[in-house]
């Protein structure tokens, strides 16, 4: 079955990606207007009625802002945790009981033959969670808004196909730019977003596992840009011993869709 992972949508003014596996299409967030989403989704040739799930990571604007619209459009129903649909609940409007499905953080669940594994993720949301989805001994993970890169964080990752992990700032660049010292605070802190240099050496740790692709998503507009993302994470890979050639790395695009990241073929 055909297996890929799409980032339509990335960074703090909206993140949403597109995951196939199992025979099921999956957008992981919806953090755009929902005419924003169905024209990317387009764009990436895949009409929007045809998503089967649509699943939160937690309930900040740049992820939830176009779930409500989509879901009602497309009937397509939302999977969160309690703690993320309380917090989304009114940001998102109506929703069909139907479409309302509440999952359990520790619980796997299944959304056609695609076994779906959120896990816990440090970040300053009500129950933010991480993805990992395994069909056919294949596996992608989506981990974005996290603080820190815990072992067990990692151990959710391990050996995974293809990982879209957070490389959000450089810790310099936030400390000197013009935010108010509590966001910089908050940006910084175990519960906030991973630097470049802490996502360099989680994808190292994470290479022993057998990871040998990512993408670098939700990058920070003012505190980061993709040069420098990229080569901070090399300097890291590198200081850990493996070379440029041997780990797969892209940036995920803010406003466009990045492209798809093939992991098994149909
Ligand atoms: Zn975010
Ligand atoms: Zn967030």
């Amino acid at each position: 079955m055909v297996t890929y992972l799409c980032p339509l949508f990335s960074g703090s003014s909206g993140n949403a990606t597109l995951v196939e596996i199992g025979g099921a299409r999956i957008l992981v967030d919806a953090g755009k207007p929902g005419n924003c989403l169905s024209a990317a989704l387009r764009c990436a040739g895949i009409p929007p009625e045809s998503i089967a799930a649509l699943l939160i990571t937690h309930e900040h604007i740049d992820h939830v802002r176009g779930a409500g619209v989509f879901s009602r459009r497309y009937g397509v129903p939302i999977y969160a945790n309690a703690g993320t649909w309380e917090g989304m609940d009114p940001l998102i409007g109506d929703i069909a009981p139907a479409n309302i499905r509440v999952f359990a953080t520790e619980h796997g669940f299944f959304i056609k033959e695609a076994a779906v594994f959120p896990f816990k993720t440090p970040h300053d949301a009500r129950e933010s969670v991480g993805y990992r989805f395994e069909a056919e001994s294949r596996s992608m993970v989506v981990m974005t808004d996290i603080g820190h890169a815990d072992p067990l964080l990692l151990d959710c990752a391990a050996g995974s196909d293809l990982v879209l992990i957070e490389a959000n700032h450089d810790p310099e660049l936030v400390r000197s730019c013009r935010y108010p010292f509590l966001t910089k605070q908050r940006i910084l802190s175990d519960n906030g977003h991973l630097s470049n240099e802490n996502a360099g050496r989680a994808l190292a740790r994470l290479y022993s596992t057998g990871v040998r692709r990512a993408i670098l998503a939700h990058l920070s507009r003012d505190n980061n840009f993709e040069e420098l993302a990229l080569s901070t994470v090399r300097e890291q890979l590198r200081l850990a011993d493996i070379p440029d050639e041997a780990f797969d790395l892209t940036v995920a695009r803010r406003d466009e869709v990045t492209g798809m990241f093939q992991v098994a073929e149909g």
